[in-house]
C-alpha cells in the first residue's frame, strides 16, 4: 500500500519527525505526532500477514486509541474482553484456585478488547488515509546519515528523506537503532508460541482463559464471532520447540481434538481457521530508548514472550510518553531536545524493566517444576483469590498503570493546541 502525497520525499522538503516502520506502533506513533500539529513522515516496508495472531488491548492502550480518534474503527472489529480467568494447570502438589479477574471491580465495563494484528494494522491506516495529516512512504530503509542538525534516511529505492528527529518504530532487527549506536541485549527461552484463530461450540462470555501449563500459558482470548462461526477465539500457546513440531505435524483433526482436551472441554469441540503462526521466544532489552536525534518505539526497544499481552500495551504506551516528553519542545534545539530524551529515556526504562522482569518471573516460574517456586507462585494467586483489595490493585495494574502514565493514555479531553510554535516557525 503506497499513499505518497506530495510530500517531504518527493518534494525534497524537511520533515520534522519521520517515523520510520509500519506495524502498529509506527502508524500509532505517526497519528499520535500528526495529531499534535507536527509535520510527520510514515516510511516503512508494510507488515506481512500474521497467522492466527491477535492483540488483547487494554484499557489505557483503548484510551489512547480513543484519543487519536480510531477507536471506533478498531472497535468495529474487535471484541471486548470482560475478564481474565487463570487456572493453574500445572498439575503442582498444591493445586491453586481459579483466580478471575473482573473489569466490573475496577468499575469498567471491559478490561480491553482483542483484534487480529492484520486488522489493527488495517484500521489504523484507515484512519491516516482519511485524516490525509501525514506522508505515508512504502519503502525499505536500509541506511541512515545522524548528525547534530537532524537525521537523512537513506531509501532503498535511492530517495532520501530528510527530518528534524526519527521515531524508530522498525521492530526487532531495526536498522535505526543499530545505525545510532545503541546496544542490545538479548535472550532465548526454550519455547515457542503457536498463534491460531479457533471456533468453538460453547460461547466465551467475553472472558479471557489462561490455562498455566509446565511449558506455559496456554491462552484463550475472545474474538468477535460471525455469523457462521458465533463462538470464535484466539488462542496463544506455548510449548517446548520439539513440541510444536511434532504438533505442527499432526493432520488437523487430530490437533483439534487435542485442543479440546488442553481447554478441558470448557469450549466444546473446536475448529482452526486458516494458518497456524509460529514465533521463538526471546527477549530484548536496549542500553538506551533515546540518542541524539532518534528515540526507539516498540519492539525497537523491547521484546518478552506473550504472556500476560503486555507487548504492544507497552509499546503504544512508548508512543504516548515521547509524545508526551515531546510537547512544547523545539526539535532542532539540542538543549530543549537532550533533557526531553533523558526523561524518555528515565520513563522507559522503568515501565519497560518492570514489565520484563515481571513477564520473564512468571514465565521461568511455570517451565521450572521447582517446589519452592511452585509455592510463591500459588501463594500468590491465593493471596489475590482471597484480598479483593489486592486483586483491584493488580487489575488496575496491568490495565490502567497508575505509574507514569501518559496524558494521552488518561482519557481526559485533548489539549486544545499544543505549544509547538517555535518548532513550527523554524522549518
Ligand atoms: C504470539 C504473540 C502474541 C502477542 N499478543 C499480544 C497481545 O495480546 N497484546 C499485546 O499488547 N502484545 C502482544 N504481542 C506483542 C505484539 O504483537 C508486538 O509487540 C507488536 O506487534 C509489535 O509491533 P511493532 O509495530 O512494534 O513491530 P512490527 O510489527 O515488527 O513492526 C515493525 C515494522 O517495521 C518494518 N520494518 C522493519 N525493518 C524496516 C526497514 N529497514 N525499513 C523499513 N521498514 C522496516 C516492518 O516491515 C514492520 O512493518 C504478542 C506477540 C506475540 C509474538
Amino acid at each position: 500500500m503506497t499513499q505518497d502525497h506530495a510530500g517531504a520525499a518527493q518534494a525534497g522538503r524537511k520533515t520534522q519527525i519521520l517515523v520510520a516502520g509500519a506495524g502498529s506502533t509506527g502508524i500509532a506513533a505517526a497519528l499520535a505526532f500528526a495529531r499534535s500539529g507536527l509535520r510527520v513522515t510514515l516510511a516503512g516496508r508494510f507488515p506481512p500477514p500474521l497467522p492466527g495472531r491477535t492483540v488483547a488491548l487494554f484499557e489505557s492502550s483503548v484510551r489512547f486509541l480513543e484519543a487519536l480518534g480510531a477507536l471506533p474503527r478498531v472497535k468495529e472489529k474487535a471484541c471486548p474482553i470482560e475478564a481474565i480467568r487463570m487456572i493453574d494447570d500445572t498439575g503442582q502438589l498444591l493445586p491453586t484456585p481459579d483466580l478471575t479477574l473482573r473489569a466490573s471491580e475496577i468499575d469498567l465495563p471491559a478490561l480491553g478488547v482483542n483484534i487480529s494484528n492484520d486488522e489493527l494494522v488495517e484500521a489504523l491506516l484507515e484512519v491516516a488515509r482519511e485524516r490525509a495529516a501525514f506522508e505515508i512512504v512504502d519503502a525499505d530503509i536500509p541506511d541512515y546519515v545522524f548528525d547534530g542538525d537532524g537525521a537523512v534516511a537513506l531509501l532503498a529505492d535511492g530517495r532520501k528523506i530528510e527530518a528534524d528527529f526519527v521515531v524508530a518504530a522498525d521492530g526487532r532487527q531495526s536498522r535505526a537503532r543499530a545505525i545510532a549506536g545503541v546496544d542490545t541485549q538479548e535472550w532465548t527461552y526454550p519455547q515457542v508460541a503457536l498463534t491460531m484463530l479457533l471456533s468453538h461450540e460453547e460461547p466465551h462470555d467475553n472472558i479471557s482463559t489462561e490455562f498455566h501449563t509446565r511449558s506455559g500459558p496456554f491462552t484463550l482470548v475472545p474474538l468477535r464471532g460471525r455469523e457462521d462461526a458465533p463462538h470464535r477465539s484466539s488462542l496463544v500457546w506455548l510449548m517446548s520447540v520439539a513440541d510444536a513440531s511434532r504438533r505442527l505435524a499432526k493432520p488437523r483433526e487430530e490437533l483439534e481434538f487435542e485442543l479440546e482436551d488442553r481447554a478441558h472441554g470448557r469450549f466444546g469441540a473446536m475448529k482452526i481457521e486458516g494458518g497456524i503462526g509460529q514465533f521463538r521466544m526471546g527477549g530484548m532489552r536496549v542500553s538506551h530508548h533515546a540518542i541524539g536525534r532518534v528515540a526507539l518505539v516498540g519492539e525497537t526497544c523491547h521484546v518478552f514472550p506473550p504472556i500476560g499481552a503486555q507487548g504492544l500495551n507497552l509499546s503504544l504506551r512508548d508512543v504516548a510518553d515521547l509524545e508526551d516528553c515531546l510537547a512544547s519542545v523545539d526539535l532542532t534545539n539540542p538543549r530543549e531536545l537532550a533533557p526531553a530524551l533523558a526523561r524518555y529515556d528515565r520513563h522507559r526504562r522503568a515501565d519497560i524493566g518492570f514489565r520484563t522482569l515481571g513477564v520473564d518471573i512468571l514465565n521461568r516460574s511455570l517451565i521450572i517444576p521447582h517446589l519452592p517456586v511452585d509455592l510463591m507462585r500459588g501463594a500468590g494467586f491465593l493471596a489475590m483469590t482471597a484480598l479483593g483489595p489486592l486483586r483491584r490493585a493488580v487489575i488496575r495494574e496491568g490495565v490502567l498503570p497508575h505509574f507514569l502514565l501518559p496524558r494521552l493514555m488518561q482519557g481526559k479531553p485533548p489539549r486544545a493546541e499544543r505549544s509547538r510554535r517555535r518548532s513550527v516557525r523554524a522549518s
